[in-house]
């Protein structure tokens, strides 16, 4: 079977490493395991994977390094899997290019998910999955780029100018936990404050009322706390 996605695995925790490549392996993945950074940069050059899984505490350098490396002239999604529950570390990794964040202790089923939608954000920047129209399209929404306008079950919603930003802003990232950073500063040219925070959340509060959106529903938008959001 060469037609597998290939995983290269950065962990140097025997036990962790061992359940991720059998999780893995089950869910159909070739699974390419190192232990340190120095060793992945080789099979990163080396494999050319499809997706890295990334732990942050490598016996030789920090995770944040190798990171930094691939993102130099890769978009290869990345996953960083760490026992870092601080929402700063979250944070750095995910503005430094990581897809998204997974902490230890994670369930195998939560981790099969997050590999899957990293790997199908992955395609849709190729822009497989976007309709040839110039539109987008999930679930009941859509969203015609060209027209700035976005419909849900064939009804219009009206967004204002900002809330249409946003909305097509996660839509172009579908899948990445976008933080409030990297949103605020692309639709506002600002830096994160309290008070740039603050306007952020209240758009995000009318965006999700407007979809329809209830807790513990299948939402369009999710929010980590203290974080950022996320389209899925
Ligand atoms: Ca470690």
């Amino acid at each position: 079977m060469n037609n597998k996605y290939k995983i290269l695995l950065v962990e140097d925790e025997p036990s962790i490493s061992s359940l991720v490549s059998t999780v893995l392996g089950n869910a159909g993945y070739q699974v390419i395991h190192a232990e340190s950074c120095s060793f992945a940069k080789t099979m990163f050059s080396s494999y050319v994977p499809d997706l890295v899984i990334l732990d942050l505490g490598l016996p030789d350098e920090d995770g944040m390094v190798l990171l930094d490396f691939i993102r130099r002239d890769s978009l290869v999604p990345i996953i960083v899997l760490s026992a870092r529950t601080d929402e700063k570390d979250k944070v750095m990794a995910l503005d430094a290019g990581a897809n998204d964040y997974v902490t230890k202790p994670f369930g195998s089923a939560e981790l099969v998910a997050r590999v899957r939608t990293s790997l199908r954000f992955n395609r849709r920047t190729n822009l497989e999955g976007c309709l040839p129209d110039g539109r987008f399209a999930l679930r009941d929404l859509t969203i015609d780029y060209g027209a700035r306008r976005v419909f849900l079950a064939d009804e219009e919603i009206k967004f204002t100018q900002t809330e249409y930003n946003i909305v097509a802003l996660l839509s172009e990232h579908l899948g990445k936990m976008m933080t409030y950073s990297a949103i605020i500063k692309t639709v506002w040219g600002d830096t994160a404050h309290e008070t740039s925070i603050k306007k952020l959340q209240v758009n995000m509060a009318n965006i999700r009322k407007k979809l329809g959106s209830r807790p513990g529903e299948n939402n369009y938008i999710k929010n980590e706390l203290g974080v950022g959001y996320r389209m899925e």
